[in-house]
């Protein structure tokens, strides 16, 4: 397959001009008006905003052992119909990503698929049990260079283990991603704590289960001089938290997931379980809380927690139902309708949280550059000026367990070059034969 080249026209970049773009191999070579090139593919971009390939920093890709749920193959399809050019891939797979074996076979699996760069995230805590630390050294040397490690989807309860993963990590620049749960105070529990799980009867999910995490993960964190990043904010009062330990030079950043800036513990009032999601929904004053931390940078990034699981683990009573959203084909139009419709924040700015700081916070240098002569061709279009249903059209991975469907939403991405060739083009997903060919001459050079 030849290297691929790709006129844009009239693109507007971010929040400011127009421009054509154009780009051969994984390189834009030329950005200004009235640009020509003959052979090029050329993609029609007025109207459209042209963003940095978004990233996504907390990823469930499922395999290996869920596949039922979601593979790399389509989990990186349905990142490419969001916009999204780069995934860091959780580590709670079966077996666990605590060893250089699994985070390799991770990573070769993202560079078979070609629709976008998989960075995989190694576990804390071999088989994610809370009790010895995995092969931090051991994935971080290996061929997928593990910066990011989590027990997602567990918390590191136990503080010595914490204290020592901190520790550990700094000598490679790591980064301990926390979901911070105290997992005493959330035995059994179903949804937000508060009138509403009163009234529905629910065991309830206290805000303090989530903050006393933080507030002693970044204490530890200022202690060991080491690097801290949190897992899907969900209260006000973790914003709280993470205001005072940065302005207290504490090396810490913060993420908040597109469904809680949008969505409240409101809906679990229809018991329908595509709302059941951990950490939960919270409150109304939570949700605007949110929205101001990630305006005002307290809050650093978006990042989805998609969480696909098969419908038989969903279409089930609220109680049994495993905990989780998919998220990636829809942020991009959450976060336009939550901050951008809002005015909290412009197109510059969700390049920033989208892309560039959720990009550097990865320790991935090939991601996240603005869009300039010489930066590498991952480029993401989105028409902001249509608004329509969200609907399952809309879905590239395996499974269907998004809450925002039937939702009324803005924006839709038109199209994403990986790499400099194109895996999303008139809102369509290309044809995986087509992009694994062009990902193997990609790594051929
Ligand atoms: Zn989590």
């Amino acid at each position: 397959m030849s290297t691929s080249s790709y006129l844009i026209r009239g693109a507007t970049i971010g929040a400011g001009a127009t421009t054509d773009i154009l780009t051969h191999g994984n390189v834009i070579t030329a950005m200004g008006s009235g640009l020509d090139a003959a052979g090029a593919v050329v993609i029609d971009a007025q109207g459209l905003v042209a963003l940095p390939g978004l990233v996504d920093l907390h990823t469930h890709l499922r395999e290996p052992g869920y596949e039922q749920s979601e593979t790399v193959l389509t989990g990186t399809q349905a990142a490419a119909i969001g916009g999204f050019t780069a995934v860091f891939a959780m580590a709670n797979t079966n077996p666990v990503a605590d060893t250089a074996g699994v985070v390799e076979q991770v990573l070769a699996l993202g560079e078979a698929a070609g629709y976008a760069t998989v960075r995989p995230i190694g576990a804390v805590t071999q088989g994610l049990d809370g009790q010895r630390l995995a092969e931090l050294g051991a994935m971080a040397t290996s061929r997928a260079q593990v910066r990011v490690f989590s027990d997602d989807g567990k918390c590191v309860s136990d503080p010595l283990l914490m204290r020592r993963a901190l520790e550990y990590v700094k000598s490679f620049d790591g980064v301990i991603a926390q979901h911070a749960q105290e997992p005493r105070l959330t035995e059994n529990a179903q949804m937000n704590e508060g009138e509403v799980s009163a009234r529905l009867g629910l065991t309830g999910w206290p805000a303090v289960a989530e903050e006393s995490i933080i507030a002693r993960d970044v204490l530890l964190a200022e202690h060991v001089k080491s690097r801290l990043h949190i897992c899907h904010l969900s209260t006000a009062g973790s914003v709280e938290v993470i205001r005072w330990a940065k302005a207290r030079g504490i090396n810490v950043t913060a993420e908040v997931t597109p469904h809680h800036l949008l969505l409240d513990e409101e809906r679990a009032e229809t018991y329908d379980s595509r709302f059941k999601v951990n950490p939960p929904l919270r409150r109304r004053e939570d949700v605007l809380a949110l929205r101001e931390a990630l305006a005002d940078g307290t809050i650093d990034i978006v990042a989805t927690d998609h969480a696909p699981h098969p419908s038989e683990s969903k279409e089930c009573e609220w109680g049994a139902a495993a905990f989780g959203m998919v998220g990636l084909e829809s942020a991009l139009s959450v976060v336009q309708e939550t901050m951008v419709e809002t005015g909290l924040l412009n197109w510059d700015d969700v390049a920033r949280v989208l892309s560039i700081t959720p990009a550097r916070i990865g320790s991935l240098s090939t991601h996240g550059q603005p869009l300039t002569v010489g930066a590498p061709a991952h480029i993401t279009l989105v028409d902001p000026n249509t608004r329509q249903t969200f609907s399952r059209q809309r879905l590239a991975g395996r499974s269907l367990n998004s809450p925002f469907l039937g939702l009324e939403l803005p924006g839709r991405v038109m199209a994403t070059l990986h790499q400099g060739y194109a895996t999303v083009l008139d809102g369509i997903l290309i044809e995986s034969d087509i992009v694994a060919a062009h990902a193997e001459a990609v790594r051929r050079g």
